[in-house]
């Protein structure tokens, strides 16, 4: 039988899909195109390109967006734009400076003053800062809801609320960072459905940064948008800020068109770093999952570690059943409360000698960090309680080293805690 980018895998197509090499002199990878402007070929093209690009006029059938202007677009984020819908069966893509330009450029265009916004928590330090921050000074109003609340319990936080006709969106993180904890997306999308009405489509928003783009993908679950930050599996080097949001045509296209407003595109250097970044991501990713899950065994069974939290080691009860019926795999993320508290936690980190203490994630680099004094220091003592955030937590991402020298660097930093 014939195999096309329907049938093969996305990591058999990474290196090809979406270039004509033709249209390079042949070059077999994809040139940085670093151009502002391009030139078109007659004033008839420019002007029918305009039009496509302002929506005077439906785009053909075999159309292309002709080249314009790379805050618009550029051959290096559409080609990478199209390898990332591969992962997810998205239908389109829009990429971005940063994980944050993604997930603010989405809030921002599709929220307005009045709209109710329902937010899972904890989430990514610097989307919570804009949601409760920023959007509240816009006439934004949110609702928060944790990994303990059931469907009735939010339910009956937005009907007190008197929010019921307001929800636009649903926004959530799941896995939540640093914690593991799951949200039942089925759930999210469930609600989503009972407060739209012919008007307004209530939009189901998730941020996969933790799990994607192969251990999770939130569209076959019913969301409409997710997005990514490609600083950490997707770039995967340490060595580039990006982001993704992909969706239908539609939501995308109106995506795009306020990305163009607020020239928050990626740049051709990013796009080309990514490309060739997402080449190696099923490689990347495969290995890191399997170095986590012996990281993990190990640590569970050691005598200065109070508790593994690991996706790998959920064995029944609900967190479980979300897990069977969303994940695809149990990750490269692994955290830990140590015994003690701050004092024995600081005392591990300084101890490492192969993995470095820094925070971001998903890298081919093992990184620990302190989420309570470090990436989650901004959370409110009180929330931080509630999420288990405790002065003794320690959260690991596992990179590509050899498995036996990260077990060895982790075992003689715990010794000396
Ligand atoms: C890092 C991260 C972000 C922010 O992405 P940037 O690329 O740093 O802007 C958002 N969400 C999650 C879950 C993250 O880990």
């Amino acid at each position: 039988m014939e195999r096309d980018q329907y049938t093969m895998q996305p990591e058999s197509l990474m290196m090809s899909y979406g270039y004509k090499p033709a249209l390079s002199e042949g070059a077999i990878k994809c040139p940085i195109f670093q151009t502002s402007t391009f030139v078109f070929k007659t004033a008839e093209e420019g002007k029918s390109f305009f039009e496509v690009a302002y929506g005077l006029r439906e785009k053909g059938e075999n159309e292309e967006l002709g080249l314009i202007y790379s805050r618009l677009n550029n051959p290096d984020l559409e080609i990478l734009e199209n390898r990332l819908t591969l992962w997810d069966r998205a239908e389109d893509c829009a990429v971005f400076e940063s994980g944050m330009s993604a997930i603010t450029t989405v809030l921002l265009g599709f929220l307005s003053p009045g709209d109710v916004l329902l937010y899972s928590k904890p989430v990514y330090g610097g989307t919570s800062h804009f949601i409760e921050e920023i959007l509240t000074r816009f006439g934004i109003n949110i609702i928060g809801f944790g990994a303990n609340d059931t469907e009735a319990d939010i339910l009956q936080r937005i009907e007190s609320k008197g929010y019921g006709d307001k929800l636009k969106m649903v926004y959530v993180e799941t896995p939540a960072n640093p914690t593991n904890a799951l949200i039942d997306l089925v759930m999210c999308k469930r609600l989503a459905d009972s407060f739209s009405t012919e008007e307004k489509q209530v939009l189901v928003a998730v941020d996969n940064t933790y799990m994607g783009p192969l251990w999770q993908h939130p569209l076959k679950h019913g969301a409409d948008l997710v997005l990514y930050s490609a600083t950490k599996y997707i770039g995967g080097h340490s060595d580039v800020i990006a982001g993704a949001c992909l969706g239908s045509k539609a939501l995308i296209g109106e995506v795009k068109a306020m990305r163009t407003f607020l020239g928050n595109m990626a740049g051709p250097w990013t796009g080309w770093l990514l490309m060739r970044s997402l080449e190696t991501l099923k490689a990347r990713m495969d290995l890191q999952q399997q170095n986590a899950q012996k990281v993990a065994d190990y640590l569970l069974n050691h005598p200065k570690v109070a508790k593994v939290h690991y996706l790998g080691h959920l064995k029944s009860g609900e967190q479980k059943r979300i897990f069977d019926q969303q994940c695809e795999g149990t990750g490269a993320m692994v955290s830990f409360d140590i015994v003690g508290g701050e004092k024995e936690a600081f005392k591990f980190l300084n101890s490492l000698k192969l993995m470095k203490l820094a925070v971001s994630l998903g890298s081919t680099e093992s990184l620990a960090e302190h989420p309570a004094s470090m990436t989650h220091a901004g959370v409110p003592v009180a929330d931080r309680a509630e999420c288990g955030i405790a002065d003794s937590l320690v959260r690991l991402s596992i990179g590509v080293e050899n498995t036996d020298d990260l077990i060895w660097d982790i075992e003689q930093a715990l010794d000396k805690a």
